[in-house]
């Protein structure tokens, strides 16, 4: 049997989006918490005490919009290259960026697409991925119409198949479907919407021959009547979200589908366009609309779960993660709330079992930060502690 564990922990929050717990005892063995209790509660078990007494535990993050082929520079000529790098040009990058998320407590991300797969590959063969903590689920290329949006991340169907048919026939390896059905937001006109660029009945088949192998589907979507598409086909989230209105929320929380807003991108635009600019004011609008958008569907149960689409401009692996979820307490989120939709949200999105709610009996993997809980999230960028089934794996958090 292997040796008994206490930690205490000045603040616990378990995931479960519940209040705050002050002064916790957690007592681990074989990996697993066997129970938590306050602290002088009387459980009497000894073991070895690890010390978190001035600091939070959480549970891990997850970041379930990602594209590890990008970083977020906002130098044209580096994101150009990026875009049309060999894999052996970018590999580097992807570990690098996988560093990244691991020294913010993101131990499993979700990407959401490149243009060439090089993320699939990468997870397949780069063996350094297999000596770090995390987990990582792909989309390889993601799927748009000829002439539409979609090739900075995927590929388009070729005109004699129905997307169906093509994902059917399809030999990547990817964990999950992306679909593009449609634009991007426009910088220079708010709220300007785009048209679906595939209809409900099209994207109900993708998602039947998705689930026959076991494949989830994701949908960047933006404005009402993509969106609507999607959720009237039974896709399992929707990417982005801007525009999309109170009605298609309303069939969100209905249905379970879950949302992956990604409000950070906009706040990043903001930051990086010129004050006073159209760009500057329309990204500045966007944020809004979605800030209110994302409270709107705290009010109707909508299932949330953080991505950041970390690769975006301005969007950077790991900590764009403690934009966000700053974010999404500015619209309203208690910060267990936020919590939620960072870890278990995400991690039943990702099917990941391993973590999201730390409780009696569940692998006692998780994040310790300094301070109290109001130093959150901010305090991610500072991670004192990761436990990986009861074991220290603080060794990832020295990145570069
Ligand atoms: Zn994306």
């Amino acid at each position: 049997m292997s040796e008994t564990v206490i930690v205490n922990a000045g603040w616990f929050i378990d995931g479960t989006g519940g209040p705050v717990r002050k002064n916790i005892r957690l007592c681990i063995e074989n990996g697993k918490i066997c129970s938590i209790s306050d602290s002088g509660s009387g459980d009497s078990r000894k073991g070895r005490v690890i010390d978190f007494g001035s600091g939070t535990i959480l549970p891990c993050l997850v970041d379930s919009h990602v594209h590890l082929c990008m970083s977020g520079t906002d130098d044209p000529v580096a994101r150009k290259k990026q875009l049309s790098a060999d894999f052996d040009d970018i590999k580097d990058l992807i570990s690098e960026h996988i560093k990244r998320h691991l020294s913010y407590g993101v131990l499993a991300v979700r990407d959401g697409g490149d243009r060439y797969a090089h993320v699939l590959r990468y997870r397949n063969e780069y063996s350094d991925i297999k000596k770090m903590p995390i987990g990582i689920r792909v989309a390889g290329r993601a799927w748009h119409r000829a002439g539409r949006y979609g090739g900075l991340i995927g590929r388009s169907l070729q005109e004699n198949h129905s997307l169906a048919e093509a994902i059917k026939i399809d030999h990547e390896e990817n964990d999950h479907v992306k679909i593009v059905n449609s634009g991007l937001n426009s910088l220079k006109e708010f709220g300007k919407e785009t048209l679906p660029q595939f209809g409900a009945e099209e994207l109900s088949d993708v998602v039947k021959i998705a689930g026959k192998c076991g494949r989830r589907v994701m949908v960047h979507a933006n404005g009402k009547k993509p969106v609507a598409a999607a959720l009237a086909a039974g896709c399992n989230s929707i990417e982005h979200g801007f525009f999309m209105g109170v009605e298609n929320l309303k069939i969100m929380a209905e249905k379970g589908i879950v949302w992956v807003p990604t409000a950070c991108t906009m706040k990043a635009y903001a930051e990086h366009m010129k004050h006073g600019s159209i760009e500057y004011e329309v990204s500045r609008m966007n944020l809004d609309h979605q800030l209110e958008q994302i409270s709107k569907a705290r009010e109707l149960g909508v299932i949330v779960a953080l991505g950041t689409d970390a690769g975006s401009i301005g969007v950077h692996h790991g900590s764009a993660v403690i934009d966000e979820m700053g974010l999404l307490i500015q619209a309203g989120y208690s910060l267990p709330e936020a919590v939620k939709c960072a870890s278990i949200n995400g991690a039943d999105l990702t099917a990941t079992d391993d973590f999201g709610i730390l409780a009696s009996g569940k692998p006692a993997t998780f994040l310790a930060v300094t301070g109290d809980p109001s130093k959150l999230p901010g305090s991610l960028s500072a991670i004192q502690a990761i436990y990986i089934n009861g074991t220290s794996a603080s060794g990832v958090l020295k990145s570069d």
